[in-house]
């Protein structure tokens, strides 16, 4: 089924930073993409000129660059594409598929209303759809801004096979005509977004559920143009544990928070392949495998759940995954400046593995390099149990054998009769002040003997 043929595009609206839910679309458009071999293109939907701002698009760039989603060729900005728009909307107005409409939005907002209120679905009254030229002439002269809007009546019904909802059938009578140029004389969005679709030769867009009841109308000036429209797949919304619509309140961050705090990529993308698409793949993919393994077919109509614990879980596999060199680059920050090249990169090997996140290393950085923070009351209750003569023994042991670590234990075992976690215990909490983490050799050559020496003999009287 494959077919290089394929050619998908993410197309955000930059009026604000990307967050899991864009992130989701524009993975599963470039993993569709590259499965097959395809095009992956990149399209800035700018025509809100209040709310589009450059740095959002600069943002949003460097954050795909950041996921790894790559896009093909030259990125098109809706902005710069008016004389495009303004030739179809001439062709569509000299075939006569349009027509200027003088409503205010108030009229309208009326219109609708009193539909509401005797129980019927709103849609506009035709009041434009057949004035002469006489009438039109007075209504400018009225000084009323038109826009145009699409005669969506008289075609029946649109079909189509929704790649994620299936067969759709909407009936044009209850689309009613609808707006393809704004009173400014901009496209709007319905109009704009298919046709740089069809001009582009897009032929599968993914994209989220709030579009679905658009994708009629996209057909119907499609068709008009007689232009092929791209195939349609919704994706289900993302939604809070609790199933409401994810919001800031649920911890749902930018993707530029998401990054600052030190998620990987990997993890994100490992992530959002899972939610709403089902996979019986389970393990930590690059993105080639996640390529390979993304099937439309498996995209989930019911709301995909976000829930932060699951991501937590691949972030931690994906930073046991990291190697030395980029452990210690997703850590340096933590890091203190004054530290040489070898410590810190030792430090890195030795410690990601235990983190989830670099602010984690925070602690470890005291441990290791600055004053033992103080014992709990759990260890502090350890180090009583395991009394003074131990400490003294396990800092006679380390004095003698220095980093050899199976020596010092020997040697430990020997004079104290302690072995297993009898030993090991009372020693990590004594050397680092917790019960976990990780390995203790290590970690003893980083503070260097000698400090940790001062840590035992301090408890071994
Ligand atoms: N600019 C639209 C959005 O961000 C694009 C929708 C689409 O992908 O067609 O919602
Ligand atoms: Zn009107």
């Amino acid at each position: 089924m494959s077919s290089t043929g394929t050619i998908t595009r993410f197309a955000p609206s930059p009026t604000g930073e990307l967050h899991l839910g864009n992130a989701r679309t524009a993975l599963f458009n470039w993993l569709l993409a590259r499965r097959d071999g395809g095009r992956f293109l990149l399209r800035i939907e700018d025509t809100d000129a209040e709310r589009s701002k450059p740095e959002f698009t600069k943002q949003l760039m460097a954050d795909l660059t950041w996921l790894g989603l790559g896009w093909d060729g030259e990125v098109i900005a809706q902005s710069q594409r008016g004389a495009v728009y303004r030739e179809a909307l001439d062709k569509l107005e000299r075939a006569g598929r349009v027509y200027p409409c003088y409503c205010t939005p108030l009229e309208i907002e009326v219109s609708r209303k009193s539909q509401l209120a005797s129980g019927r679905p709103p849609r506009y009254a035709g009041t434009c759809r057949n004035l002469n030229d006489t009438q039109r002439a007075a209504k400018l002269a009225e000084g009323r801004k038109p826009t145009l809007r699409f005669r969506s009546t008289e075609a029946g019904r649109v079909e189509f096979v929704d790649l994620v909802h299936g067969e759709q059938r909407f009936e044009c009578a209850d689309i009613g005509d609808f707006i393809v140029q704004r009173a400014d004389g901009s496209a709007a969005f319905f109009f704009s977004n298919v046709l740089d679709d069809a001009l582009s030769g897009v032929t599968t867009v993914l994209r989220g559920e709030d579009h679905l009841s658009n994708t009629p109308r996209q057909l119907l000036i499609a068709m008009a143009l007689e232009l092929r429209a791209p195939t349609y797949g919704h994706l289900s919304l993302i939604t809070a544990a609790d199933g409401s619509p994810l919001s800031k309140r649920h911890g749902a961050k930018s993707l530029r928070d998401l990054r600052e705090q030190g998620y990987l990529p990997k993890a994100l993308v490992n992530h959002l392949f899972r939610l709403g698409h089902s996979s019986d793949l389970h393990d930590l993919l690059d993105l080639q495998a996640l390529a390979a393994g993304f099937n439309p077919a498996h995209l989930v109509r019911s709301p995909a759940r976000f829930d932060p614990v699951q991501l937590e879980v691949w972030q931690r596999q994906a930073v046991h995954a990291l190697s030395p060199a980029e452990a210690l680059e997703w850590m340096r920050p933590q890091l203190p400046a004054s530290l040489d090249a070898a410590s810190a990169s030792a430090f890195a090997a030795v410690l990601h593995q235990n983190l989830l996140l670099p602010t984690d290393a925070a602690f470890w950085v005291q441990v290791v390099f600055g004053e033992l923070p103080a014992h709990d009351a759990e260890g502090t209750a350890l180090i009583a149990a395991a009394g003074p003569a131990f400490f003294g023994a396990a800092a006679a042991a380390i004095r003698t054998h220095g980093t050899d670590w199976k020596a010092v234990t020997a040697a430990i075992r020997e004079q104290t009769g302690r072995k297993g976690p009898e030993l090991f215990k009372p020693l990590r909490q004594a050397l680092t002040a917790r019960r976990d983490g990780p390995e203790l050799a290590p970690l003893i050559a980083l503070m260097t003997p000698a400090r940790a020496i001062a840590r035992l003999e301090r408890l071994s009287s």
